[in-house]
């Protein structure tokens, strides 16, 4: 039987994160992996690079280029006309993207001796050292990792067939652009495949059951977003309570209530339900060695993503904390670092968090509706990209970046950008919160001009009330 010092099961960010940092500090590991491409092929990377984000932002780069050459380059006075969708194209462009980075990380496990085990891992028993099963064949590990990673959350009674009503996976893949398409969830990913489909010709329609939109976000950003979203044309209704799904040639009907419980009924040619993710530990034998699923099915761990059997980790969306993969990556590198008896650490305060929409939302750190339920005294620094030269030259002035620094010590407690390029710039901010920067670091900070990231430094001189160019 063969025996490593770490077997990770799952290779999505988390787990072949892991496997490689564990590698790189001389333990020998494995990683187990059971995805497979449409035709039949072991793939790694798992939903992030298959079914999440890579392809997502593919999409979200094509429908908005498509976007820019009818709607955006006549500002600039550029005219362009016979402008054709090849959707075809579109797709194929993502799918090789896709493939590039999943094979990618197989080159990358050759690289750093990681053995790739292809098949599901269950784990069967255990003591002081674990054996996982892998298809036929048994390994011995004296840690594991688990990174099984999350699923779609389902309607109950309501069956995704991945053609007309999908979850992320088909919603990345339709082959024609629906007419009418109706979307359950206007969380991240309902936002984010609704802004590709609408970008390119579909009606787009989203249903959610908060009353507010939003609600992880700062309150004055969603209250931004929802402006530009919705006057952009993204239809969205709030508080809905849904009925009755059902399915027929002409497509799909959902029966709904709202807030003021009158019903109403969305019909459209395909549904994407986006209600969430909930963590995978299908197949994964934690009752054959008495693995502990808390009542939400996470499996439990300490902030050092330790379970409570010995040598047994968990890391990304199967434990608790935001579904995001650099936080999955983060806890991989922190618990490899352990097992070879250094000293790993991750900051759950300084992970960002972003939406890709147009224009963007990014933020890290604390809203100000936390800090005020935490009675954290505050001040405030805001700051539109409509005053700065770069916003206006690429034609993107919408929103504003928000910096929230505590009244006594000025540290940034919190950073929340709405605008183009939103993601990078929230680069900064984790920056100034990981190392426990004043607003006062950031405004004396030179930033380049002219440049995005100049409306930050002004963000961090209005906490001041000492903004230079507004
Ligand atoms: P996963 O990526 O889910 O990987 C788990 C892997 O484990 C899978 O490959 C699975 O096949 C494998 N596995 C499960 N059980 C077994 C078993 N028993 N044996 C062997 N293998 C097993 N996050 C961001 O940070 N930024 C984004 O822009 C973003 N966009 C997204 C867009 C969409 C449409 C979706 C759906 C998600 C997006 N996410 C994004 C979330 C992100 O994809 C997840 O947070 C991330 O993939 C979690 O990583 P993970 O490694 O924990 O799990």
């Amino acid at each position: 039987m063969k025996t490593f010092d770490v077997v990770v099961i799952g290779a999505g960010p988390a787990g072949y994160i892991a496997a490689i940092r564990a590698a790189q500090l001389g333990l020998s590991t494995a990683c187990v992996e059971k995805w497979k491409d449409p035709s039949g092929a072991y793939r790694l990377g798992g939903t992030c690079l298959n079914v999440g984000c890579i392809p997502s932002k593919a999409l979200l780069e094509s429908s908005e280029n498509y976007e820019r050459v009818r709607h955006h380059f006549k500002a600039h006075g550029i005219t362009a006309t016979g402008v054709k969708l090849d959707l075809r194209t579109m797709l194929q462009r993502k799918e090789s993207i896709v493939e590039k980075m999943t094979s990618g990380i197989a080159g990358l496990f050759r690289k750093n001796k990681v053995a790739w085990l292809q098949g599901e891992g269950m784990l069967v028993s255990g003591g002081t050292t674990w054996k996982i099963q892998v298809d036929s064949e048994t390994v011995e590990a004296k840690n594991v990792i688990i990174a099984t990673g999350s699923k779609p959350r389902h309607l109950p009674g309501v069956a995704v067939d991945n053609k007309v009503i999908c979850d992320n996976e088909g919603a990345l893949a339709f082959d024609s652009v629906p007419e009418r398409l109706g979307i359950i969830g206007a969380g991240v990913i309902g936002l984010e495949l609704g802004s590709v489909w609408k970008r390119l010709g579909s009606k787009v329609q989203i249903l959610e059951a908060l009353p507010t939109f939003l609600a992880a976000a700062d309150e004055s950003i969603a209250r931004e977003a929802w402006s530009i979203f919705t006057r952009a044309g993204l239809d969205i209704e709030l508080g809905v309570t849904l009925g009755e799904v059902s399915q027929s040639m002409k497509g799909v009907k959902i029966h709904y209530t709202v807030a003021d419980g009158s019903s109403k009924t969305l019909e459209c040619d395909r549904l994407i339900v986006s209600i969430g993710r909930v963590p995978n530990t299908d197949g994964l034998g934690a009752e054959n060695v008495g693995l502990k699923l808390d009542s939400r099915g996470f499996i439990e761990v300490d902030k050092n993503c330790r379970t409570a059997l010995p040598g047994i980790y968990a890391i990304g969306d199967v434990v608790r904390g935001p579904m995001l993969a650099h936080k999955g990556e983060d806890e991989g590198v922190m618990v490899a670092e352990i097992i070879a008896g250094q000293h790993g650490h991750i900051n759950y305060d300084a992970i960002p968090w972003v939406v890709y929409t147009a224009p963007e939302i990014a933020w890290v750190g604390k809203t100000e509706q936390q800090l005020k339920a935490e009675g954290v005294a505050y001040r405030t620094g805001r700051f539109p990209f409509a005053y700065n030269g770069r916003a206006l030259s690429r034609e993107e002035p919408e929103g504003f970046v928000k910096v929230l620094a505590d009244a006594a010590t000025d540290r940034v407690l919190g950073v929340h950008i709405i605008g183009s390029i939103a993601s990078e710039l929230v680069s900064e901010a984790v920056s100034a919160i990981e190392f426990g920067a004043s607003s006062e670091d950031i405004a004396r900070i030179c930033h380049a001009h002219p440049s995005m990231s100049e409306v930050m430094r002004e963000a961090a001189l209005a906490v001041d009330k000492r903004a230079l160019n507004g």
